[in-house]
């Protein structure tokens, strides 16, 4: 058995406590049998002082021995909890931090798992998307390889396919890699002031052909005929890129209509691009910037994206501490537009 000093007290403090009761009844022994009513008035104050000394006496004991507990688990409880002044941590206070913590964790491993969904499922779309002209590089290869390559046309037609997907591999795989770099926060603009007229005249020329591919008319219209702003002039081509090929893609009507506006409000500069194309429906718009989405009804088209290049405008946007807006009227048009700081 080992010596504990509280222990000793208690005990201690008890003897003392039954020796003055025992000699309280010593001393009235007499009067105790003449005078019933002393008798009791004697057990009684014996119990109260009974009473008062094991309230004082286990109130000691239990305090002393809790906190040398909750000394002893903070040791082996993380910092968070542990670090504080153990000495006054009580019970109730350490498990008020300990289900804190819980909660925090709990909320960590949601985090988690969301992540881990999400990489499973952009992992998922990264094979699906490169699936695509990776099969059918493979279709025309086994072809030319089973004697196609003897027909010239077969084999003139066959390499132009092979070329086409592999443009498009090429495409995917620099999108993702563009993507990657900016969530990264790897991505260092080059800000410079230019013309956006300029810049809007220069990609309307370069996307001519497809726009006249789809016998759809595309043109600036403007508040004024120089309009300089400060961005970085090439990733700010790949967002009109990105708007305007899409604006051309999904006006899924004939003649369409894409009109780029450019206006100076304050000290800053608007661009929009409409078209009158078939627009996107209420409960989609909120997702188009997400990477891989489309709308179902393009994700069928035949030269379909892969659902990249608004998340490419977000982030690009974002990079300049600007915000792509996005309205749409199912079936009546579309318009993106979004801010630029104006250059003095
Ligand atoms: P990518 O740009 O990577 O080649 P994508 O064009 O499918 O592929 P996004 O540019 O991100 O991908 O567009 C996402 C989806 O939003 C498109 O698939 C299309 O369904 C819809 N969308 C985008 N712009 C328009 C528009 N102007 N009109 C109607 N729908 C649009
Ligand atoms: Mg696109």
């Amino acid at each position: 058995m080992r010596f504990h000093r509280l222990t000793f007290r208690a005990s201690l403090s008890l003897t003392v406590a039954m020796f003055i009761v025992a000699l309280l009844f010593d001393i009235a022994k007499d009067e105790i049998v003449h005078n019933v009513s002393s008798y009791y008035a004697i057990i009684f104050l014996s119990v109260l002082l009974v009473f008062v000394l094991n309230y004082v006496i286990l109130d000691q004991l239990f305090n002393f021995y809790g906190t040398k507990q909750i000394r002893k688990i903070s040791t082996i409880l993380p910092n968070e909890i542990g670090n504080v002044d153990d000495s006054k941590l009580n019970f109730k206070q350490l498990s008020e931090r300990v289900s804190e913590m819980r909660q925090k964790n709990a909320t960590e491993m949601d985090l988690l798992k969301e992540m881990e969904m999400y990489r499973k499922e952009y992992l998922g779309n990264v094979s699906h998307e490169l699936k695509t002209p990776l099969f059918s590089i493979q279709g025309y290869v086994e072809t030319l390889l089973d004697g196609g390559v003897e027909d010239l046309t077969i084999r003139d037609k066959y390499l132009v396919r092979i070329d086409k997907s592999v443009e498009r591999l090429l495409t995917i795989v620099r999108d993702l890699d563009m993507i990657y770099q900016y969530e990264a926060g790897e991505i260092h603009l080059n800000i410079t002031s230019f013309d956006i007229n300029i810049l809007i005249r220069e990609i309307i020329d370069l996307l001519d052909l497809e726009a006249q591919r789809k016998e759809s008319k595309v043109q600036l219209q403007t508040s004024s005929s120089t309009l300089f702003v400060n961005a970085d002039k090439q990733k700010i081509s790949q967002v009109l890129i990105n708007l305007i090929s899409n604006a051309i893609h999904y006006a899924n009507r004939e003649k369409a209509q894409i009109n780029i506006h450019t206006t100076v409000l304050g000290n800053r500069v608007l661009i929009a691009v409409q078209d009158n194309g078939m627009g996107i429906k209420p409960e989609n718009l909120p997702r188009i910037f997400e990477r891989f989405y489309r709308v179902e009804i393009s994700r069928n088209r035949k030269d379909g994206g892969s659902g990249l290049g608004l998340a490419i405008v977000k982030h690009i946007l974002e990079a300049h501490g600007e915000h792509i807006s996005a309205k749409s009227v199912y079936l009546e048009g579309t318009e993106f537009s979004f801010y630029l700081e104006k250059s003095t």
